[in-house]
């Protein structure tokens, strides 16, 4: 799960890191009263969870009366990456003196949680892995110990010449591991970490996600689930106990079992096609299941093939079956569908689509050619 700017900010303060003077903002008049409160100049931001706010032009700095106004109104409302701009975050305008880089994720390969700095902040940090990963420095923490003090100043002393400085910001080093343990999160990411010219160390802008399944341990982090700014197909099919991540491809994926879809997204790519989606439709399924997946799934126009994955274990392969001839049935589907159903049941299975008008595929490799072969 991802929150916005401003509750990240909000985490952050709780944690002892400093944030600017700000404000959040849903409508004109509230940017109006804030931008008086908090003094202008000030910097108007959209809260959109999107990269790239800056360049789309959610981001501006007011300095004066007039500003204010104009700016609100041109981002509030604002198409940032086909998200609608709802609420604002009015901020004090910072003297930036330097703008560093620092953030926590976990580190796969390592097996260790991993604190990154790089001293060129505000840009994407993705760019510079690509670019120029040698600007980064890395510490790991410690799986029992957590991030040593010593490895905190590393950190703090890599970013900052002045010792005042970079303890300083050892100590933001340790504030946002505690805060990436102590809630489950999975990125915690202050960028830019910035040394204004009234000599504070303050995080200028805020990045956490956070694991899923964590959440059960920390409501008031699922209390700042923002279920406007979500996919709503992601949402849906969610509440309907289905793991569904959309993708930009045009082969819609209906799978049972995390590692299968996975298995069989590499597969497409392998043979030259795109995924449209990780669907997981879990080990139990229920011809409904089947259905609301394809309901899900359907609402992507994207889709112009539908391939069908099915391991039978647990998963009976004739309730899959079964699904698929209602869901054609109800859902009217255009789109062929090439199956590949093998396992508990798969003869039942045949004998209950033998009309339905299906591809069959004999195997993995089999069904993920025939789809990229029927776009052709
Ligand atoms: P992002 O582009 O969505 O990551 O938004 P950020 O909050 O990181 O802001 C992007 C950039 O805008 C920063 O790196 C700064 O250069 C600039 N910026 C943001 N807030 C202020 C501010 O208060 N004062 C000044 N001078 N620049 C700011
Ligand atoms: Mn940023």
């Amino acid at each position: 799960m991802k929150v916005h700017e401003y509750q990240a900010k909000e985490i952050f303060k709780r944690f002892g890191i400093q944030t600017p003077k700000e404000k959040m903002c849903r409508t004109v008049e509230e940017v109006v009263e804030a931008s008086k409160e908090i003094g202008i100049p000030c910097v108007i931001k959209a809260q959109v969870m999107v990269g790239g706010r800056g360049k789309a032009g959610g981001i501006k700095i007011a300095k004066n009366d007039t500003e204010v106004v104009e700016y609100a109104e041109a981002i509030l409302g604002m198409d940032i990456k086909g998200i609608s701009v709802k609420k604002v975050l009015v901020s004090e305008a910072v003297d930036i003196g330097s703008e560093a880089y620092l953030g926590i994720i976990v580190d796969r390969t390592e097996k260790k949680t991993v604190v990154m700095a790089c001293k060129e902040g505000g840009v994407e940090i993705e760019e510079i892995a690509r670019k120029k990963p040698e600007a980064i420095y890395k510490v790991y923490a410690d799986s029992l110990l957590g991030l040593l003090p010593y490895k905190a100043r590393e950190i703090g002393l890599f970013l900052y010449d002045d010792p005042k400085v970079a303890f300083e910001c050892a100590s933001i080093a340790a504030k946002l591991y505690t805060l990436f343990i102590n809630l489950d999160s999975s990125l915690a990411e202050i960028n830019p970490l910035v040394w204004d010219k009234s000599g504070r160390l303050i995080a200028l802008d805020a990045k956490i996600n956070f694991d899923d399944n964590g959440l059960f341990r920390h409501p008031d982090v699922e209390g700042m689930r923002d279920r406007e700014s979500e996919d709503e197909n992601e949402l849906n099919a969610r509440e309907k106990d289905l793991s569904y991540v959309r993708l930009t491809g045009n082969i819609g994926c209906v799978v049972n079992g995390a590692g299968l879809a996975m298995a069989t997204m590499d597969l497409v790519k392998h043979f030259g096609g795109e995924p449209a989606n990780f669907l997981d439709i879990g080990g139990s399924s229920s011809p409904e299941k089947v259905m609301n997946a394809l309901e899900i799934l359907l609402r992507d126009r994207n889709v112009k093939v539908i391939f069908f994955n099915i391991f039978g274990g647990i998963t009976r392969c004739d309730d899959v079956a079964n699904g698929i001839l209602e869901a054609k049935k109800k859902l009217s589907i255009k789109q062929p569908i090439v199956a590949r159903l093998t396992g508990t049941n798969e003869d039942k299975a045949m004998e209950i689509l033998k009309e339905a008008g299906l591809i069959f595929a004999n195997s993995m490799d089999d069904g993920a050619k025939k789809a990229i072969e029927l776009l052709k």
